[in-house]
Parts: C-alpha cells; structure tokens; sequence
C-alpha cells in the first residue's frame, strides 16, 4: 500500500492510503473489507481535484487509474465504451486518429472519465457543448447494498443524475459510455486579443463566443485602475486539413518538492506583467496543435510543486450573467486591495446547456478560477470576502477545487445537496462532503 497520494493543491497535507484496483471484482472484495471495518472509502482518479474532494474521511482511497481498458469503440458513432480509470489522454491516442475527440475536455489530459463524471468537468467549450455529463448515455456503478446497476436517463435516472457531478459518493463507477466528437484535424486554429480591462473582456466575449467552438480567457489580476482584469482573449476551432494525430509532445519534470513557493509577491508581478506584455501585437493567430491549446499546463509535470512544501489553493467561482461584470470588478479589486494576486486567472463565458447532474458546477454566466500559494492568514481573510461576493451575486464556488468553503455556503447555494446525501452510498465519504454536509 502506496501512502503518498495527495490532492492537486497538495492542500490540506492529508497522505492517503491506495488499494490499487485492476478490475470489477477489486472493487466488490474492497468494499466489502471496508463494511466489515465498518469503515468508508473513496474512489481516486488521477488525483486532479485540487482540495480535499478526493480525500477520503478515512484517508484510505480505492486507486481507479489501473481500471483502464476500451471495452468498444464504434469508430462509425463515435460511441466509446471505457472503464473508469481510463485518462482522456489514453482516449485520445485511440479516438484522434480516427476522427473523433473527447466531447469536453478540462484544462488537463491527466484526468480519468470516472473522475471526468464524478465532478462532470466542464472545458473551453462550455458555451456550446455544455458538461461532460451531457455526453454521456450510460454507466455501470457498484453499490455496495445493490451490486452492479447500469444507469441512464431511463435506468435509475435519480442514480444517473445524482452520479454525474456527485463527487463520487453515489457508488463506484466502473465503466462509462459516451458520445465522442467528430473532428476533421487535431490542429487549432487559435486567435489571441489583448484586452485593456474587463469592460472589453465583455465586448469581445460578446462579439466572439458565439462564433467559435473554444474560448478562454487569461486575466492579469495584479493589474488595476483603467487596466483593471487586463488580459488576453483567445477563441479557436479546429482546422478541417484531415490532419488526425494524438499529439505527445515532450514534457519538463518539475523533479521533486522544494521547502518554500517559488509563487511570491516578486514572481506573481513579474510574470503576469511579462505574460500580457509578451504578445506584442494587439492580435495575433497561429495553427497549432491540440495539446499545445487545451492542456499549456501538462508540459511541466508536476507543476504543482512550485508551490512548496504547504500547497496553494485554487479558488473557482462561476457567477450568474446579471450584474457579472460588476461582480467581476468588484473580485479583481477585492484581490489586489488583498495584495495577494495568481499566476493563473482563467476567465471564461459558461453557456446555458443543461447538465443532467443535480450537483453540476456550472450556471450560466462566467467562471473565474485564481491559484493562491497556501497562507492560511491571508489565504482566509481574502476568501471570506470572495465568498461573500460570489454569494450574494448568486454564484458558487466549484467543488473539485475547493478546501475552504463553509457549510451554509455549499449548502445555500446548491440548494439539492441533500439529494445526493440521500443517494450517497454509505460506504464512501470524503473530507470535502464531511465538511460541508
Ligand atoms: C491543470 C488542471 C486544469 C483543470 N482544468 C479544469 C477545467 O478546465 N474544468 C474542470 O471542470 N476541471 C478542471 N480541472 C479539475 C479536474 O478536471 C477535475 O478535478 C477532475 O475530476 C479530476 O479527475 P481525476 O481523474 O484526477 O479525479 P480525482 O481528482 O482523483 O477525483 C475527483 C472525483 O472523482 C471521484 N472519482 C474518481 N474516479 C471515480 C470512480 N471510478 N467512481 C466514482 N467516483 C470517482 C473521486 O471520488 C472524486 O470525488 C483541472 C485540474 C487541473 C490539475
């Protein structure tokens, strides 16, 4: 038993405990060890989630990653059938070069379709592909009072709805299928605008959103005044050249953890102001491929470790569309008046596509994702006003990156919580859903 498994934030510093599981059958013998310990347990993916919902309460976790195999692919449909533990990027080395790709994608290739499902991820193409949840038909998922169950819109629907975006606390899913996408070339075609302030981040989002099949915002939030939430805007689509290759480019290792964060007041003004400054045209367009658009982050592995020894915190929000730009001001300011600031501000137009998930993350407006080197003093003081903010304009924060909300916060505003405590499996309990259910 490997006992090193952490979050992605590395905060909180809770080493967890894995059972590697290979197949099914790992599974029903692990849970049934764990109701005879009358204890409880928690499926781990690739450990992406940056707080503390992929902790388990018991701090002992059931490792997912082995769990990797194609079950069917119908290169006609584009309908893949996979097990849990499979990665998007294991995926896309089998879908690209037939034509297909990942409906939704997150910021990273290192995430596993059960992990995929269990905080239905939402990616650059939120606007007009809505969550992973909305492409997926079907799922098996153990249960440890019912056994194996196949759920969809028609089977068990409370189960398939509760499960997607359920933090994995409905069950153990097993395996998934799901609707790929057809694409004529893995290459991208990416248009980048700078923006002075946040008001032109509206004017562009706006103008572009609605045209284009990805779009991302990054935000230098240290800037302020009349360059308040400067930033670049970037929209892209994928070419139509039949250019179909799974893209594997060479990756740098941040090799090991250093005592202190390499993030400090110094290298948080150095960097945004040379990002934004590094684009010298006001526009400019490129072809590129793939990897280099939807996952910039996944070429330093273990990039997480430029934090030190405490972590950082990532805080995501999603605020509604009324009043959202004065939200947004009103965060950026609340943040530099913090004199705290992040490398990675990521600004992004969420549309209003269903997800079938009663715990889904996203709402229709715009999602705003900061990362904070962990302090806890300062870390605290700024989040209890961010909260608020978020609050009161009727947004939320987002589970899979969070380890600070409060109780009546989640709660409050995701009011059908309860429903999934009420489907919750008793054998699976993380810190996260300790501490705000
Ligand atoms: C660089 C980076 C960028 C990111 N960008 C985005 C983004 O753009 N959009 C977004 O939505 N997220 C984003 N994320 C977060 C990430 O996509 C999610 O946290 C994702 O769920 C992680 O998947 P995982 O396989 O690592 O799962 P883990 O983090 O290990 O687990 C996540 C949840 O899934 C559950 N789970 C995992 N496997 C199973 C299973 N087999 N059965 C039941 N439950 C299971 C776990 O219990 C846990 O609750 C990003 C993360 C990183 C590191």
């Amino acid at each position: 038993m490997k006992n090193s498994y952490l979050s992605w934030g590395r905060y909180p510093n809770i080493p967890q405990k894995a059972e590697i599981i290979y197949w099914p059958n790992n599974v029903i013998s692990k849970i049934n060890a764990v109701i005879e310990n009358n204890d409880t347990t928690l499926a781990y993916g690739l450990g992406r989630s940056y707080g503390d919902s992929c902790l388990a309460n018991s701090n002992n976790i059931l490792n997912m990653q082995n769990m990797d195999r194609i079950i069917s692919f119908d290169k006609q449909s584009g309908i893949i059938v996979a097990q849990s533990g499979i990665s998007i990027e294991q995926i896309s080395k089998i879908s690209i070069p037939n034509g297909w790709f990942v409906p939704v994608s997150p910021g990273t290739k290192y995430v596993t379709l059960g992990g995929a499902v269990a905080n239905d991820v939402h990616g650059k193409n939120h606007h007009n592909a809505g969550t992973f949840g909305c492409h997926v038909n079907s799922f098996k998922i153990y249960r440890s009072k019912e056994g194996i169950l196949e759920c969809s819109e028609n089977l068990h629907p409370e189960l398939f709805k509760a499960t997607i975006g359920g933090l994995g606390l409905t069950g153990i899913i097993l395996q998934v299928e799901f609707r790929l996408k057809k694409i004529n070339s893995s290459r991208i075609q990416v248009n980048n605008i700078k923006f002075n302030n946040i008001d032109e981040f509206f004017e562009l989002s706006n103008l572009h959103d609605n045209n284009h099949e990805y779009t991302v915002s990054w935000i230098d939030c240290l800037s302020q005044g009349k360059n308040l939430g400067r930033g670049i805007y970037s929209y892209a689509d994928h070419l139509d050249d039949n250019f179909l290759e799974f893209s594997n480019s060479k990756k740098i290792n941040f090799p090991f953890e250093i005592p202190f964060s390499l993030v400090n007041s110094f290298t948080l003004k150095s960097f945004n102001s040379f990002y934004y400054n590094s684009q010298f045209k006001s526009k400019n367009s490129k072809i590129t491929d793939y990897e280099s658009f939807l996952y910039p982050l996944d070429k330093i592995l273990n990039w997480n470790r430029m934090y030190g020894k405490k972590g950082f915190e990532q805080f995501q929000c999603v605020i509604p569309k009324t009043n959202g730009k004065q939200v947004l001001k009103d965060i950026l300011k609340t943040i530099t008046k913090c004199n705290n600031g992040s490398f990675l501000s990521v600004l992004k137009q969420t549309g209003d596509i269903v997800s079938p998930g009663i715990l889904s993350f996203p709402i229709p407006g715009y999602s705003l994702a900061l990362d904070f080197p962990q302090k806890s003093n300062s870390n605290d003081v700024l989040f209890r006003k961010l909260d608020q903010i978020v609050h009161e304009a009727g947004g939320r924060l987002y589970p899979a990156k969070d380890a600070h909300v409060s109780k009546l916060n989640f709660q409050s505003s995701y009011p059908n919580w309860h429903k999934v405590e009420n489907m919750r499996d008793k054998t699976l309990m993380s810190k996260f859903w300790e501490r705000v259910a």
